[in-house]
């Protein structure tokens, strides 16, 4: 569970808070989780507290499989900021549950050339702060 060059990178990290503490902490336990509205099942992210869908306050959180697809991405070949050893990529993907279900990653693991729009891809977490904070990233699927 770690990127390609074996160390942990800087990375700005995101304040937790009780509405998104499922998203950042899955990690732990090798879960990818969103809300989901439980009347009409539609996963909500970011967080809300209302369904975007049927306006349906019941929203609970429940893990997807971690699978998904690459929509988009792009490779950084400059040191913008500290932390990502370049070349990385930056990418869009969407999770196979629900097709507005997309997260902004990075694709690790792989050649970077490799990464093609529409690629198979699995979560995978980097823990930062002690494991307080499990940042998505996804790599080619197996
Ligand atoms: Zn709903």
């Amino acid at each position: 569970m770690t990127t390609t060059s074996g160390e942990i990178p800087f990375r700005i990290l995101p304040r937790i808070t009780d509405r998104n503490v499922h998203f950042w902490q899955g990690g732990r336990d090798g879960e990818l989780r969103f809300q989901r509205c439980r009347s009409c099942g539609y996963y909500l992210h970011p967080p809300a507290v209302i369904c975007p869908k049927d306006w349906s306050k019941d929203i609970g959180v429940e893990a997807v499989s971690g699978r998904a697809e690459v929509l988009t991405f792009s490779i950084n070949y400059q040191p913008w900021m500290p932390g990502l050893e370049p070349p990385f990529v930056l990418a869009i993907v969407r999770c196979v549950e629900q097709d507005d279900l997309r997260l902004t990653t990075n694709i690790v693991n792989c050649d970077p050339d490799a990464v093609t729009v529409g690629m198979a891809v699995q979560v995978i977490f980097e823990p930062h702060l002690d494991d307080e904070v499990w940042i998505p990233l996804f790599e080619p699927a197996r």
